[in-house]
């Protein structure tokens, strides 16, 4: 028998090891095996076994055993990984590497386990007991036998029981009434706090329908896999999911539930562990590499039935798998920004097909692309239309900002009269606000009075593209969001040393400090990655503005998503446009996405929710549909306008990016690339020449882009992945491929 291994050297390659007589029987496909590689020792993974291999079999080497200290890949995971190096054109090694998570796959973490003394002769413990119960003599033996008499305790629990003795323990294992072993101890991840079981709600008809749909999906000879569940928030799609699970894991299979890492909240898991306690599994990306290796295994072990998580989530090593739900379906977070580029709404659907499980897609706004593939028959389109209990819509108010009277000199209009009325109002009542604008920063532009001088980062400006810098006031720095780049605030112009200089623009930063102006009244709070510098302050600031003690939250897109504050009344949206500018296909779709979003914050209790939508835009379709809560109209709009500039879900998209120093090796190297492949561009498909992306520079890199566009691009696709990951490019060159790019920024 010959083994077809990859190995931890990434050389996007298999090799053929013979499997010795005595391992036949035990190798299986997934197997981390010991090797020899060259004159080192190594591991690696079986990808195939076959009977044959191409190379004589004198020159092939054995496999030295079956690793003991590595994590196996299940089987059917190991399919999903080929299919990814070979869809998403990355290496076999990159695809297995992301199926286990590094504190799997390294070998270097180990399970936890501890000593736990217990009783082993029970029948000689309760003698011993009766016989000795008024010896004086024998009461730190009998008061040690006594503890254990329920379950077996570590040393430090015995240590509590009054009496205690080392040497009367000692005493009793020598007598053999006492026995210690090894217990493998799970590291608790973090705790939701105590959670009440509940119990299935009765649903309403929508939901119903939705769940008889569900019975079609998970069915084994289903002929389709996929329900695309488009219900508007708060439609009841979570019970929806929660019952779908229960469903499954009746017939004794398993539920993968992936969300975005920003809506896997302690209050998001509250609902799946109140219904499915213990058997469900947790995976965020907070959990330490012992708690990560300890879910893993346990889920590996078949100990769990239903896996909750992020984007990787869906590589967890469940058996049976019968469903996997994909919430928020149409985030870009889904999308995996490096090496292998797979985008896990996607790669959700594949392992569905492969393993023979449904597969739920949720959201409020779906994407183009699933909207698509429903039109197309592909998917089961579910509508959930109405909220539960018949909760109104928000109202929903749009202010023309070009309408407003200009401001005073010396102030920006970043606030509408009506905004200003309306948050007046709300916090007087006692509701509260969210502010959101989609900017960081205190201003995007500082600018020179006297010689005109804008602030730009060095390392990403182009003489005829400047990247401005980003002032923050409370850092005293200017930023580039582009590369990162911090520096000290200029207090004079760099240029003409003039000290007249002024801001523009409005990020975040300055928002809150002229909302701490116009409303001195409220309490504030601002909630971006620039004011949140860890988990625990975005915690802390959501349970502040819960409880009630922040009247007004600023925020980014961090607030926009999944928040359910029943006292919020009133959003503002600040600058609705903000995203539309950008030369990106999806500007449309993101910004009805997000309009819709935040204005579903507003109105989640009792009192109905308003949001006033600040714009110079107001006719543009995307905002005046989210407006309205077209998300048909929109979609028409959208699918139309992707339609006619041949973009996706109408054609695939492949990138392939070219990034350097020297500007002539970067854009020649891109024309090679393009040359190379001309042998494949069958009719239908089109490649561009190497051009400027959309950032040209970042850091001081040249980035060239060349955009693949076609229906059938499986044989280019196959020529570009050896290209990319077995030409060698020039020094300071690199190129990488983005299968199914979500933007080519
Ligand atoms: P979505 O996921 O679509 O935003 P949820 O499933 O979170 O909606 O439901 C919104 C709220 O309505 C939740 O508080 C949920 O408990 C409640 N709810 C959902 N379905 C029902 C039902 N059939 N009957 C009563 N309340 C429901
Ligand atoms: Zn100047
Ligand atoms: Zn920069």
């Amino acid at each position: 028998m010959i083994a077809k291994v990859v190995t931890d050297v990434s050389l996007d390659r298999e090799f053929d090891y013979l499997v010795p007589a005595e391992l036949e029987s035990a190798v299986r496909v997934g197997m981390s095996v010991d090797l020899r590689f060259g004159r080192s020792k190594r591991t690696g993974y079986v990808l195939a076994l076959a009977e044959q291999s191409s190379y004589p079999a004198e020159k092939l080497r054995p496999l030295d055993g079956i690793s003991t200290e590595r994590a196996h890949i299940p089987e059917n995971l190991i399919s999903l990984g080929r299919w990814m190096a070979e869809y998403y054109c990355c290496s076999q090694e990159q695809a297995i590497r992301t199926l286990l998570p590094s504190a799997v796959r390294s070998g270097k973490v180990r399970a936890k386990s501890r000593r736990i003394y217990y009783i082993c002769d029970r029948e000689g413990a309760e003698k011993f007991l009766a016989e000795n119960a008024d010896a004086a003599s024998a009461a730190q033996r009998c008061a040690v036998l006594r503890a254990l008499l329920p379950g077996g305790l570590a040393l430090e629990q015995l240590r509590l029981v009054p009496d205690f003795s080392r040497s009367s323990l000692s005493t009793l294992m020598n007598k053999a009434l006492v026995a210690v072993k090894e217990e493998l101890v799970r590291r608790e991840p973090w705790s939701e706090g105590e959670v009440l079981p509940d119990a299935p709600l009765e649903l309403n008809e929508d939901q119903k329908k939705a769940l008889a749909r569900v019975d079609e999906i998970i069915r084994p000879d289903a002929e389709k896999r996929v329900i695309l569940l488009h219900g508007v928030t708060n439609s009841g799609k979570t019970e929806v999911y929660l019952q779908a699970i229960a469903k499954v894991i009746g017939q004794g299979r398993t539920a993968i539930v992936l969300v975005p890492e920003i809506s896997l909240t302690p209050q998001t898991v509250r609902r799946f562990r109140a219904r499915f306690g213990d058997r469900l599994s947790v995976l965020h990306s907070r959990l330490s590499d012992g708690e990560r290796f300890d879910e893993w295994n346990r889920i590996n072990a078949g100990e769990v039935r239903i896996v909750v998580g992020a984007r990787s989530a869906l590589f967890a090593p469940v058996k049976n798998l019968g469903l996997v739900i994909v919430d928020e379906e149409h985030e870009s977070t889904y999308k995996q920004s490096e090496a292998p580029r797979y985008m896990a709404r996607d790669v959700a659907v594949m392992r569905g097909q492969m393993e023979k499980a449904g597969v739920i897609l949720g959201s409020a706004t779906p994407s183009a692309e699933s909207m698509y593939n429903a039109a197309c028959g592909k998917f089961i389109l579910c509508r959930m239309p109405r909220q539960v209990a018949g909760r109104p819509a928000p109202l929903m108010h749009v202010v023309d900002m070009r309408l407003q009277p200009a401001p005073e000199p010396g102030k920006s209009a970043v606030f509408s009269a009506e905004l200003l009325d309306a948050v007046r109002q709300r916090v007087e009542q006692g509701e509260q606000c969210i502010l959101f604008l989609n900017r960081r920063g205190y201003a995007r532009v500082m600018h020179c009075e006297q010689c005109g001088f804008d602030a730009c980062c060095p390392e990403c400006s182009r003489s005829n593209h400047p990247v401005n810098y980003v002032y923050s006031r409370s850092r005293a720095t200017l930023s580039c969001h582009l590369c990162g780049s911090v520096v000290s605030a200029y207090e004079k112009c760099p240029e003409c040393g003039s000290p007249d200089i002024r801001y523009s623009g409005t990020g975040t930063e300055k928002l809150e400090a002229m909302a701490r102006g116009a409303f001195s009244f409220a309490r504030i709070a601002r909630m971006d990655s620039d004011a949140m510098k860890s988990n625990e302050d975005y915690e802390e600031v959501l349970e502040r503005f819960r409880r009630g003690d922040v009247d007004i939250l600023i925020g980014t897109q961090m607030i926009a998503k999944g928040l359910h504050f029943p006292n919020v009344t009133l959003v503002g949206i600040i600058n609705a446009d903000q995203g539309l500018s950008m030369p990106d296909f999806r500007a449309p779709e993101r910004t009805f996405q997000l309009i819709t979003q935040v204005a579903g914050r507003a109105g989640r209790g009792n009192s109905p929710g308003e949001v006033i939508v600040q714009t110079r835009q107001p006719d543009n379709d995307a905002i005046a549909c989210a407006v309205n809560f077209d998300f048909d109209g929109f979609s028409e709009y959208d699918l139309e306008f992707r339609k006619m500039l041949d973009f996706p879900p109408f054609t695939r998209l492949i990138a392939v990016h070219f990034r350097g120093e020297d500007e002539e090796a970067v854009r020649s190297y891109g024309e090679e690339i393009v040359k190379a492949l001309s042998p494949y561009v069958l009719e239908g498909t089109s490649i561009s020449a190497p051009l400027p992306a959309p950032i040209e520079r970042i850091k001081g890199k040249f980035r060239y882009v060349v955009t693949i566009k076609g229906r059938k691009l499986k044989v280019l696709r196959q020529a570009l992945r050896i290209l990319a990951l077995h030409r060698v490019p020039p020094k300071g060159v690199e190129m990488y491929v983005d299968v199914d790019a979500q933007s080519i920024m």
